[in-house]
């Protein structure tokens, strides 16, 4: 078995493809309610950026801190609400049931896609004898692996609903990479962690993970150094290197 027994992925971006379909219902969410921020703010906030605003503001985020980064970078005064707001402009809360709503709506009409190097790596770290856990601050997460028949493959997963359930605070808190490990039964001294997202990385980092691995799939230079920034030991481009990444620990352990 190598030094690294465990990996620990992000789901979206990482796993499956959802992540243009997120960016895009946080920009339905967000940009739906610019004139009723408008009228109430009298300011005339900038439309959500599909691209840097989801990437600086919400990815990785749970959905209320997602829609709170969002407000505060606007400058935009809403009280948080509760958790039982309806989707709606009037609190955060309801921005985020907005966008909560509006993405059901979008997976209703659409499977999950999974990234064609995934299954190859993980049937890869199968034979490895490396346990395998998918992690996501989405509650649809489990329910998508389900659909894109990618649950055989993984020891155990934490989603937005067990955090939900289990209290975790988000990400950049490394709670829910350790609920993943403490699953797996495996410590993250000896596993490693695989985030898209800068706030997932400096959660792999705060956690004192074994290996923190960016993943730049679009082999964007920024990106790529935002991930080093913030915490990643290394950053691929896909998942084909990792398991060799993994390997080579192994033979170069004193
Ligand atoms: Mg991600």
């Amino acid at each position: 078995m190598s030094e690294v027994g465990a990996v620990v992925f992000d789901t979206d971006g990482v796993l499956l493809a959802t992540a243009e379909r997120h960016a895009a219902a946080w920009k339905e969410a967000f940009d739906g309610c610019l004139a009723d921020w408008a009228v109430r703010t009298g300011a005339r906030p900038r439309v959500f950026d599909t691209v840097r605003d989801y990437r600086d503001l919400v990815d990785g985020r749970s959905r209320i801190d997602g829609a709170k980064a969002f407000l505060t970078a606007r400058r935009i005064d809403l009280p948080v609400g509760t958790p039982e707001d309806p989707p709606g402009c009037g609190t955060a809360h309801a921005v985020a049931a907005r966008k909560e709503r509006i993405f059901a709506e979008m997976l209703r009409a659409e499977d999950a896609t999974v990234f064609d190097d995934v299954r190859p790596a993980l049937l890869r770290l199968r034979e490895m004898q490396v346990r395998c856990a998918a992690v996501s601050a989405s509650r649809h997460a489990r329910s998508l692996l389900r659909a894109a028949n990618l649950l055989v493959l993984f020891e155990a997963v934490v989603d937005g609903r067990d955090a939900d359930t289990l209290a975790l605070p988000g990400k950049p808190a490394p709670d829910l990479f350790l609920a993943a490990t403490e699953r797996l039964g495996t410590g993250p001294d000896r596993t490693a962690v695989v985030e898209d997202a800068v706030v997932g990385v400096e959660a792999g980092r705060r956690g004192r993970f074994r290996l923190v691995v960016g993943l730049d799939r679009d082999a964007v230079p920024q990106v790529a150094d935002a991930l080093r920034a913030h915490g990643a030991h290394a950053v691929l481009p896909d998942l084909g290197p990792l398991p060799a990444l993994l390997a080579a620990l192994e033979s170069s352990r004193p």
